[in-house]
Parts: C-alpha cells; structure tokens; sequence
C-alpha cells in the first residue's frame, strides 16, 4: 500500500469518520491522514491520527511506505496548534490485542496535558472551588 489510493471498510468506525458519516471533533487534515479527539479521552489532549485510508494495523503498512513519515509530521503539527510541542507530549501506536488495539484501523494516539504545571493548575482551581464552598457553608444560607 503505497500509491495511498483512499480505500473504506464498511464497518470500519474511523472509516465512518473520514467519510463524514459518523461525527468527531477533528482537529487537522491533509492529503493523507486526518486527527481527531478520543471519544473517551485518557488526558486533557488526546487526539487520534489516522491514515485516511482503511490500513487495520502498523504491521499492514509497507516498508517503503512513507505514510508513518506523515503521521509524525501531523503530530508535529497538531502538537504545535495545542501549543505541547515545547512542553511534550506521547505519541503512540498500540498494534494488536495484546498490544492493546481495540479498533483496527491503524491510528497513533498523541497525549498531553498530564505534565506537572498542568496538575498544579488544576489543583489550585480545585483548591479555589472548595475554598469557595467551605466560605459560603460557614457564613450560612443568606436570609
Ligand atoms: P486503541 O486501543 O485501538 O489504540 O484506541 C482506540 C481509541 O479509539 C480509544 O482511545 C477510544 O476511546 C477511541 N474511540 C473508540 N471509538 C471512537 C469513536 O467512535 N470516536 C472517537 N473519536 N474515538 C473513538
Ligand atoms: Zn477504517
């Protein structure tokens, strides 16, 4: 598979999402690949890369393919627009059940958010949010 001729499978769910038939939150695009949010997001960025063709695993993919060449560069992108390039992020692939693959079309997951200065933002909102309850609970209903 490398003339990357656009090929769908029927049942194929990010087949459905690059045909525009079922609905996602994407992200990019090109010539040869599209990104778009996790459905069940695992961190405060997960967004998924996808070949636009139907190819189910990394095993299926060609050695003189240069198709892997452009996923990481849509992740170069993508983690640039979420402003993580800098900061980091995991750019990952699971291959096969025991590798953790649930849907089979083949797709790299790029994480981020999980970094440090992120967990004390959140910390100080949620320290903020309870500051604000236990105030409000001590002063008592309003009359
Ligand atoms: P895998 O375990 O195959 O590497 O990852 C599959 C990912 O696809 C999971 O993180 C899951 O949350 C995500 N996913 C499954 N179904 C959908 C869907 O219909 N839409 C989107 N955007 N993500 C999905
Ligand atoms: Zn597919």
């Amino acid at each position: 598979m490398n003339n990357h001729m656009t090929d769908y499978s029927s049942d194929c769910i990010f087949c459905k999402i690059i045909q525009g038939k079922l609905p996602a939150r994407k992200v990019y695009e090109d010539d040869l690949t599209m990104a778009f949010w996790d459905a069940n997001p695992t961190s405060p960025i997960h967004i998924l890369i996808v070949p636009k063709t139907h190819i189910p695993t990394l095993n299926d993919v060609a050695q003189d393919d240069t198709l892997m060449c452009r996923i990481g560069q849509a992740a170069q992108k993508i983690a640039k627009d979420f402003g993580v390039a800098e900061s980091g992020y995991r750019l990952f692939i699971n291959v096969n059940r025991g590798g953790g693959q649930v849907v089979f079309h083949l797709h790299a997951h790029l994480v981020a958010g999980n970094d440090v200065g992120t967990f004390f933002i959140k910390a100080a909102i949620g320290t903020a949010i309870l500051w604000r309850k236990l105030v409000s609970f001590v002063k008592g209903p309003k009359r």
